[in-house]
């Protein structure tokens, strides 16, 4: 497999190069050359770790089998509180809730970033690259503390994230301010989510910086879903669900599935697009969007138009208005690099584009924070399970979108992650330490507290470093 750049597509680079690069030399995103079309019932059966292995092998062709399935073991083990790593939980016979969260920071980020840091060091021995490797990230919660975990005590490489200040849930600060190891750190940015990108990217392309940087011995890399090293390992759980469900005779092989994503940067919505281009027999593909709704209005009107003041909701992860990945998702549905700069060019100038929608094909709706709190309580009090809100606001869309066959709601965080809403939607006091609440949340799913929340409250925490935009690069080469 060769990667390319959206917006030039006549530079070719291998797998480990675009891994280890991030973004694209241009500023685009790096595609794949071709989505190989596959037979998927022919690997019916199959365990998350074969899928993993197989997929990983089509996409990551320039690593050896034998170092693929090393990986592979190392990232999906017992670091994942669940054999089969992504559970379905079904409340009824159409809707079933996809466990993305049964990693060590309680997020579906998880299962990328447990494999990216192990793939990231094979690409570096691949290309006997001789630099140590810097990641900077913008994080709007919970990519920041699994890029740290899955970073952690990882020789040759640093991490540094950015996260909003005052925009994150106080169970994922504290995720961030504990650490084990010094080569992770979390840096509080004054700020939104899209600050925390646009600062990165903008050091990214500082030669003034990366001079600096190299001169320090590193070479920039990301751990963001810019990154073709976390889109791919998402793709896995759209093909093992789907294959899972034929097993479970929910349906036979070829029958559509849909799947509801709750969004914000796009990059998990679009790996399921990616399944479906390569013969997964997907339904609808439906985008659940939070009250920053700006990916809905796209792909109802066709305009994107980013000029709107961010709104904070309790679903943070989804507080985003420049969607990285939706530049991959247009070069999939058009693949035309210029066109493509164009769009780019206009939403650089003028926060904003607009295309015949005709050709899109993901349906969508948005939630707003009533809405979120009805489908906690409903999914609560109707079928006795806990969702946080995220995975709410896309159980929500699922009645929007009119969806009647059998369909899969990506649950994207741990309910104990955004515990003051669920608390507040169940009417439900909310105690005045995070401990309490915890204890709250595990009497209400009726299950233990999980070892990593518990873990948690031993360790100690760090200061909150709080800078803004303009002091980014100096905080990076103080804490280096
Ligand atoms: C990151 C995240 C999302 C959004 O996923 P994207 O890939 O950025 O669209 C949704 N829910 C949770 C809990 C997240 O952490």
């Amino acid at each position: 497999m060769k990667y390319h750049s959206t917006r030039n597509n006549s530079d070719f680079f291998s797998p480990s190069e675009a891994v280890l690069q991030g973004l694209a030399p241009d500023g685009g995103l790096f595609v794949p050359q071709e989505l190989p079309e596959i037979d998927f019932v022919t690997w019916q059966g199959s365990d998350y770790q074969t899928i993993a292995n197989r997929i990983f092998k089509i996409f990551f062709s320039d690593l050896s089998d034998q170092v693929i399935a090393e990986i592979v073991c190392a990232a999906y083990g017992n670091n994942f509180d669940d054999p089969r790593i992504v559970p379905i939980h079904r409340i009824n016979d159409q809707i079933g809730f996809l466990e993305l969260w049964h990693g060590p920071t309680l997020a579906f980020k998880d299962l990328a970033l447990q494999f990216l840091p192990h793939l990231m060091q094979a690409a570096k021995e691949q290309l006997k690259f001789e630099q140590d490797i810097l990641i900077l990230t913008a994080t709007s919660g919970d990519t920041g503390k699994a890029a740290m975990e899955g970073f952690a005590g990882v020789e040759h490489f640093k991490v540094i994230v950015f996260y909003p200040y005052n925009g994150v849930s106080s169970f994922q600060k504290r995720q961030m301010l504990c650490r084990e190891y010094d080569n992770v750190r979390a840096i509080a940015l004054k700020g939104d989510f899209d600050d925390c990108q646009r600062g990165v990217k903008q050091l990214f392309s500082n030669q003034e910086f990366t001079a600096e940087a190299a001169t320090a011995g590193y070479a920039l890399s990301s751990a963001n879903s810019i990154n073709i090293g976390r889109l791919v390992p998402q793709m896995v759980y759209y093909i093992n669900s789907y294959l899972q469900a034929v097993t479970e005779n929910n349906l036979s092989y070829g029958e559509p599935m849909s799947i509801v994503v709750p969004t914000g940067n796009f990059g998990n919505i679009l790996a399921a697009c990616y399944a479906k281009a390569m013969g997964l027999p997907l339904g609808r593909i439906h985008l659940a969007a939070n009250q920053n709704n700006v990916l809905s209005d796209f792909l109802q009107t066709g305009i994107y138009d980013s000029n709107r003041t961010l709104i904070k909701t309790s679903s943070p992860s989804m507080d985003i208005l420049v969607a990285s990945n939706l530049e991959r998702y247009l070069y999939l549905k058009n693949p035309d690099s210029e066109w493509l700069k164009s769009l780019m060019q206009d939403l650089n100038v003028s926060g904003k584009f607009q295309i015949d929608p005709d050709f899109l094909d993901l349906t969508a709706s948005w939630t707003d924070e009533n809405e979120t709190s009805t489908a906690i309580s409903e999914v609560y009090q109707t079928y006795d399970y806990l969702i946080d809100p995220h995975t709410a606001v896309a159980y929500s869309a699922t009645a929007k979108a009119g969806l009647t066959d059998l369909t899969l709601v990506a649950s994207t965080a741990s309910p104990y992650k955004f515990m003051e809403k669920i608390l507040s939607a169940l009417d439900r006091e909310i105690p005045k330490d995070d401990w309490h609440s915890i204890e709250v949340i595990a009497e209400l799913s009726g299950e233990e507290i999980p070892q990593t929340v518990s873990k948690l409250w031993q360790l100690p925490q760090d200061q909150e470093l709080v800078i803004s935009a303009d002091q980014m690069s100096k905080a990076v080469f103080d804490n280096i």
